[in-house]
């Protein structure tokens, strides 16, 4: 129903003085029935780096997953980083920032039973969660939201947190709008106009901050949301940034040249 879409799918333009972020499953990489299953795309790491260069540093990757995970997944780049949903901050210059780790220990026992009691559910033990991924058994999505949810009772410092095919226990009051947040207090990306993609529930909060702060949201992919900006696949969105990078350079060889002065 294109008619009915109040989005608009014409994405915005990345400027010099933007500031990138992006969601990394489901945005930047399409997902796969378990988390270590996601792939990076050829010639998606050579697009963040030129887009990274050209906005002198100001792209950042918001995700739920640990900081190792996604070192491993953007080697040889170590851009800023919002991870586990911004609990942990590495700021452009390096520096970290990190929640005061809560008490995970009920949500890891009441985890690890399920996933022993049922293979194709994945447990994952992160710096300040604990999640349940059950894509590959659907049919136990209650199970493990209810098995997580009996660990939060009477702990107002924890929260349950639902994504797409995932739910998981974590810090109450961590989300990705407040980690956006928190980078554009920093350097490069204090000033600048921010841009933010994501794919899930999860992104909500991000896309809020932005367009609350004069940015732009883009949602990609299905679900409803308060985007107002859509991108049908996590291929479009790659072929997006493929096409801001492609112009970056051009622009970069341009005023190189022009700063060489005349061939001679
Ligand atoms: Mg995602």
């Amino acid at each position: 129903m294109p008619n009915s879409d109040p989005r608009s799918s014409a994405l915005p333009s990345i400027r010099g003085s933007s500031a990138l972020f992006l969601d990394f499953d489901g945005t930047l990489a399409e997902l796969a029935p378990t988390p270590d299953a996601v792939r990076t795309a050829p010639g998606l790491l050579d697009s963040l780096a030129t887009l990274s260069g050209s906005l002198g540093g100001a792209l950042a990757i918001v995700s739920g997953r640990s900081l190792a995970d996604l070192d491993r997944l953007l080697a040889p780049m170590r851009p800023a980083v919002a991870a586990e949903h911004g609990a942990v901050l590495r700021l452009a210059d390096g520096r970290m920032h990190f929640a005061e780790p809560p008490d995970l220990r009920d949500a890891l026992h009441a985890g690890s039973e399920l996933a022993r009691a049922h293979p194709a559910v994945v447990l994952e033990r992160k710096t300040m969660s604990v999640a349940l991924h059950f894509r590959g058994a659907p049919q136990l999505a209650q199970a493990c939201i209810d098995a997580l949810a009996a660990t939060i009772e009477n702990r107002p410092e924890l929260e349950l947190l639902h994504g797409k095919c995932l739910v998981e226990v974590r810090r109450a009051g961590v989300d990705k709008g407040r980690a956006i947040a928190a980078l554009m207090a920093s350097v490069p990306f204090a000033g600048r106009q921010a841009i933010f993609a994501g794919d899930d529930v999860t992104d909500e909060a991000g896309f809020a901050y932005v367009q609350d702060s004069g940015g732009v949201a883009i949602k990609v992919g299905d679900g409803h949301t308060i985007a107002r900006h859509a991108c049908e696949s996590p291929e479009a969105l790659r072929g997006w940034l493929a096409s801001a990078a492609s112009t970056a350079s051009t622009a970069s060889g341009t005023s190189a040249a022009a700063a060489a002065g005349p061939a001679r």
